[in-house]
This record gives C-alpha cells, sequence and structure tokens, in this order.
C-alpha cells in the first residue's frame, strides 16, 4: 500500500509537556514516525510518496475559520508577545463557565479559548507540520477514491482528539475527520474505526449530528482515561445522527481477548452501516509497554487487528495517530499493515 509521509513533520518537536505536576519529557515527537518509516520501507509495505497540497479548504469544511486562522498566525503572536526566544505556546487560563471565550482578544485569552489542555504546544514548526498532515491524510484519500484497496497516512502532528473549533491531546487539525469529510464530498459514505487507546473525542464531536459518517472507537475507558470527559457508552449520536455513534470503552489492563470481542462488536455496526470506505483511527497506544496507557496488547496481537479489519472487505485509509513506545511502535503499526494485506 502506498504511504504519505512529508519530513516537514520534523520542524514540529515539542521538548516536553506539562503532565502530572510537572513538566516531562514529550512522548509525541518526530523519531515516532521516522522510525515507522523505516520500518515500513525495511518490510516491504509499499513505496513512500510526498503528499499533493490540497490547501485548507478540506480543512475548513469540518473546522471553524476562526480556529485555523488561529493555528496559522498562533506562533507569531505568541513570540510578539513573549519575544523572539519564547519557548511553545502554551495557554494558562481557559474561559471557565459563566465566562466568555474571547475569538478575537490578546494571544492569552485566544490560546486559551481554542485549547482544551496543555499538552499541545505551539512551536515555529507546528502550523506547517499540521497542514502536511493533512495533506498526507488528503493524499491516502485520493489514492483510495482512484481504486486503491489501502493507503497509510503516515503523519504526525496526529489528529483525532481535535474538533471543529478546538485544539488538544497533541492535536491541531483532524487528519481523519478532513480526509472522511472530502470522502462525502466525493459521493462517498464513510465509516471511521478508532483503536486508539485514548478516545478520539474530536472526530465524535465533529459528527455526533450527522448520520452521513459513522463513528466507532474502543478505548481506555474515560472514568480513568484522556479525554476525561468523552467517551462513555451512552453517547450514541444525536438527532440525525442518532445511532451513528459507537463508544466502546473498555477497562484498564484490557488484553487481546476482550479487546477483540469489542472490535468485533464495531466491525459488525461498521458492515451494518454499509460505508464504501473505511478510514482506520490507528493509535498504536494500546500496547502492552506504551508509556502513558494502561492496555495489554502484544505485538502479534497487532497482525490480528489487521486481518480483522481486512475481513469487512472494503478499502481502508490508515491514520496513524498515537502510539508512544519507541522501541515497538515501529514493529506493531507494521505488524497491522502486514495484517491487513495478508486478510
Ligand atoms: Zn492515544
Amino acid at each position: 500500500m502506498k504511504v504519505f509521509y512529508s519530513p516537514v513533520h520534523l520542524d514540529h518537536a515539542p521538548p516536553e509537556e506539562f503532565e502530572g505536576g510537572r513538566m516531562t519529557p514529550a512522548v509525541e515527537v518526530p523519531a515516532r514516525v521516522e522510525r515507522v518509516k523505516a520500518e515500513v520501507l525495511r518490510r516491504g509495505i509499499g513505496p513512500v510518496a510526498a503528499p499533493a497540497d490540497f490547501g485548507l479548504a478540506p480543512a475548513a469544511r469540518v473546522h471553524d475559520a476562526g480556529l485555523v486562522t488561529f493555528l496559522g498566525e498562533a506562533s507569531d503572536l505568541w513570540r510578539r508577545h513573549y519575544g523572539e526566544d519564547a519557548p511553545a505556546a502554551i495557554p494558562s487560563a481557559w474561559p471557565g463557565r459563566g465566562m466568555r471565550g474571547r475569538f478575537d482578544g490578546d494571544i492569552e485569552s485566544r490560546l486559551g479559548t481554542y485549547a482544551f489542555d496543555t499538552a499541545t504546544p505551539i512551536l515555529k514548526g507546528t502550523w506547517d507540520a499540521t497542514r502536511a498532515a493533512v495533506n498526507c491524510a488528503l493524499s491516502a484519500a485520493a489514492e483510495i477514491k482512484s481504486g486503491a484497496r489501502s493507503a497509510f497516512a503516515l503523519a504526525r502532528p496526529p489528529g483525532h482528539h481535535a474538533g471543529a473549533d478546538v485544539f488538544g491531546g497533541y492535536c491541531y487539525l483532524n487528519n481523519i475527520a478532513i480526509a472522511a469529510q472530502w470522502f462525502v464530498d466525493q459521493g462517498m459514505r464513510p465509516a471511521i474505526l478508532d483503536v486508539d487507546y485514548h478516545h478520539g473525542n474530536g472526530t465524535q464531536s465533529i459528527f455526533y449530528g450527522r448520520g452521513d459518517v459513522l463513528f466507532c472507537s474502543l478505548h481506555g475507558d474515560p472514568a480513568f482515561a484522556y479525554p476525561h470527559f468523552l467517551g462513555f457508552a451512552d453517547e450514541t449520536g444525536a438527532g440525525r445522527g442518532e445511532g451513528a455513534n459507537l463508544n466502546l470503552p473498555l477497562p484498564m489492563y484490557t488484553a487481546w481477548d476482550r479487546y477483540a470481542e469489542a472490535l468485533d462488536t464495531a466491525l459488525r455496526r461498521i458492515a451494518a452501516f454499509g460505508p464504501d470506505v473505511i478510514l482506520v483511527s490507528l493509535g498504536l497506544d494500546t500496547f502492552e509497554a506504551d508509556p502513558i496507557s494502561k492496555f495489554r496488547l502484544a505485538a502479534p496481537d497487532y497482525l490480528r487487528l489487521g486481518e480483522k479489519i481486512a475481513a469487512l472487505g472494503k478499502p481502508t485509509l490508515f491514520q496513524f495517530e498515537g502510539g508512544y513506545n519507541l522501541d515497538a511502535l515501529a514493529e506493531i503499526t507494521v505488524n497491522v499493515l502486514e495484517g491487513f494485506e495478508a486478510g
């Protein structure tokens, strides 16, 4: 399968993040994509290609124009305010209940209005990397539209936590939602399967009121796992989207047997939806030795995951999301792709 990759992501390299009351080394780092790219080539998954430039119009189909504009200028505004050598823009205040968001205020008020956490710093290179990641997603979508059985958008920053007008969770624009909307605009019927350890709150919220895109997610129960506020089983969609949202929150230390049952439930729902394309939010932080997660999938389980997705018999776009064990990430990512190709 064709793999879309741009080296522009290398300039988005957060040194640290605020976690557990202290600054800690960042886990969403360039080595993630670089190692997977090397493994993709080593195991002959497919050619690595540069993405085409789709501009910002496809992103504007799912994102608020104000968010897109803000992300484009945030780094400049931050450095104008705090000095050229100021490190990453990270919010320090949010509009709490009873306060108004300010979309046209100073850099701090706009940052606090659009960001929902402290884990998602904006650096000089963040915007270009974000746009390159969106272009990888759209290039993979175009590859499938032109008849390919599968394609892999190997890009970062990830996207599934970014909502229509809010960014967070290491995500700025929602790559997979933008690609899904692009398919809708081509007259196709997409279903999204999110297998990242963390609930894809951004993707869910973007399509929550719509029945033309199915969203299914398996993830750590938000009762104990990030993003804490969304991802519960009773979130089933609203209005025309009622029934088009399936959350399968799972307990701590979930291993393959329990995971596979939930996966089968999601795959049955996807089959019943009758999609003509599947988009997989491919997060690998379900791995047993992931540093920030609490599931226990083992490396060979990812082959089974790929095989099960392949059994749907639909064109499939894989979108790289989370996964932070640098020693295993490349192997388990390519296991999924290899399992799919064998399935
Ligand atoms: Zn994750």
